[in-house]
């Protein structure tokens, strides 16, 4: 009977010493991880600053519910007040207080009201934690640059995706101890791990240009009855993107209530035919490469003949003998047809590419498209005579900007880009940003030479339109028929107008797009006037100095 006792109490000794000394720190790790809760803590998300340091995206502390299930006492209840204070579901309420997971969301996100209720009712096992919600203070402003962040705080499209990563921050927790029956440990365990809020964007965009556009391109959409708009504005001394507006608009603070075409950014994921407003870059090539000059003349009798087809200037009727500069003032189509006849499809080519008409512009938005070309060793004289007039190829708004910026500035392409800084939440900065292509395209006399010319266009061409005394502007309109099914539709028109200005001291580039606009279709006469209204606002805005005769 002793032996046998002995050789019990021994083996119990020895799993005391095997539980103890072996799996002791696994056990208590365990034992730890039972009583412990983990809560979560959001980081918060950083602001997004305009360039002049006007909010665009802000992060707003709110209350968020969640449940640690073993603990609700009275489920029936508990579910009942959840449900009604916070407009959901019984059931639903219900399922999640039933889950056997040891922590659950009831909801997120909650208004200071539905918070004020569950904090003086007291429910045992139902908690609130802090979370941050994204608000975007000036509703549909700049909505298709901003893009949203979701329930979770994360960017989904515009900047917030594509800076994601450091808007974000990295989230903390709380661990909790709570006893054998569920209560909360007075002065127990509370680890804290700290979230790591984001950093904050600055964006070259300006409200207030933005603003002006958005308003402007809201008006010229309803006078014309137009499907959609668009309009860009860069600084062509650096790539800055001042201003980006898609028609229509759409409030990210409720993304969700929108078809999905509302969210599209069209100045960067659509092409389109760009029409005349390609001309420039045509004129350009033909310029740098010494295949025209000035003084040479282009006789226009309404059409040409190209193999067996017959294409027609748009003014049918002709424009009898012009000089280069007249071609590019009445945007004659046989003139250009001309140009690029003799600057052939090799030199054409070359500088199609040279100007970024071929590749994706870099900048930094998701879902960049890139215009599509007919490859080059399939262009016959009939593409690259259509070409010459900016139809049968396609681009994007923001590439065509590029191009022009790089004719507005002297000749350098940049690179398009939104964000210029990068700081911490006490305003040191982080990263600067600027454009990592600076490529020169054509030599600073070439340009010049043209810009005086795109000037003229205005003062008394096609773009006359567009003319303020004194404001010395540049551009070129645009009238493209829509391709639909590969077709060339018959009613359906893009017009456009892209242009820039001071002439000589280029600080703001912009393009005008209308989509399907219905009676007048010419983008002279549509895009024309309200490229003329938001240069001569952001003149004013920018104190650009007019020139005034006499002065
Ligand atoms: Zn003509």
């Amino acid at each position: 009977m002793f032996a046998l006792s002995v050789f019990l109490l021994s083996l119990l000794v020895l799993r005391l010493a095997w539980l103890q000394f072996v799996r002791g720190p696994e056990l208590r790790e365990r034992a730890l991880a039972v009583r412990l809760r983990d809560i979560p803590v959001e980081a918060k998300r950083g602001t997004i600053y305009d360039r002049t340091g006007r909010e665009l995206a802000i992060s707003i502390d709110v209350d968020s519910v969640y449940a640690i299930p073993s603990q609700v006492r009275d489920k029936t209840a508990t579910s009942v007040l959840l449900a009604d204070t916070l407009g959901l579901d019984k059931a639903f309420v219900m399922e999640r207080l039933q889950s056997d997971q040891s922590f659950v969301w009831i909801k997120r996100k909650i208004s200071s009201d539905q918070a004020a209720v569950l904090r003086a009712a007291g429910v045992a096992g139902v908690s609130l934690t802090q979370e941050s919600k994204r608000v975007y203070p000036n509703n549909q402003l700049a909505c298709h640059v901003l893009g949203f962040a979701g329930i979770d705080s994360q960017g989904l499209e515009g900047v917030e995706y594509q800076y994601d990563s450091v808007l974000r921050g990295v989230p903390g927790w709380i661990s909790i101890e709570y006893d054998a029956r569920g209560q909360e440990i007075p002065d127990a365990v509370h680890r804290y791990f700290a979230p790591t809020d984001g950093l904050s964007l600055v964006l070259t965009i300006d409200q207030t240009i933005q603003y002006i556009c958005e308003r402007e391109l809201a008006l010229a959409v309803a006078n014309h009855g137009a499907k959609a708009g668009s309009i860009l504005v860069m600084d062509p001394r650096n790539g800055e993107i001042l201003a980006m507006a898609n028609y229509p608009y759409y409030d990210p603070n409720q993304y969700g209530i929108y078809p999905s075409e509302f969210r599209r950014n069209g100045i960067v994921v659509d092409t389109y035919s760009p029409g005349s407003t390609f001309k420039p870059v045509v004129a350009a090539a033909a310029l740098e490469e010494h295949v025209v000059s000035w003084n040479d003349t282009f006789l226009c009798e309404g059409s040409v003949l190209i193999g067996n087809r017959r294409i027609h200037c748009w003014e049918t009727r002709g424009h009898e003998e012009q000089t280069l500069l007249q071609v590019l003032e009445n945007s004659c189509n046989v003139g250009f047809m001309e140009i690029a006849a003799r600057l052939g499809i090799a030199k054409f080519y070359q500088y199609v590419e040279a100007f970024g008409l071929t590749s994706r512009t870099g900048v930094d938005l998701p879902g960049e498209a890139k215009g599509l070309i007919i490859p080059e060793n399939k262009a016959k004289p009939l593409d690259l005579a259509v070409m010459s007039f900016g139809q049968s190829l396609t681009v994007t708004p923001l590439q065509l900007v590029s191009a022009l910026c790089a004719i507005a500035n002297g000749g350098t392409l940049y690179q398009p880009h939104v964000a210029k800084e990068l700081r911490t939440a006490d305003g040191r900065v982080v990263e600067r940003y600027s454009s990592e292509i600076e490529t020169s395209v054509i030599a600073a006399r070439t340009a010049a030479e043209l810009n005086d010319a795109l000037e003229s266009v205005v003062e008394q061409g096609t773009g006359r339109r567009a003319f303020i005394d004194g404001y010395q502007l540049a551009g070129k309109t645009g009238t493209a028929q829509k391709i639909v099914d590969g077709a060339i539709a018959a009613d359906q028109y893009v017009s456009s107008f892209i242009g820039f200005g001071p002439t000589r001291d280029a600080q703001v580039c912009a393009l005008v797009i209308l989509d399907e606009p219905t009676g007048d279709h010419y983008g002279g006469q549509i895009a024309g006037p309200v490229f003329r209204t938001i240069m001569q606002e952001i003149y004013r805005y920018l104190g650009i100095p007019v020139v005034t005769e006499g002065s």
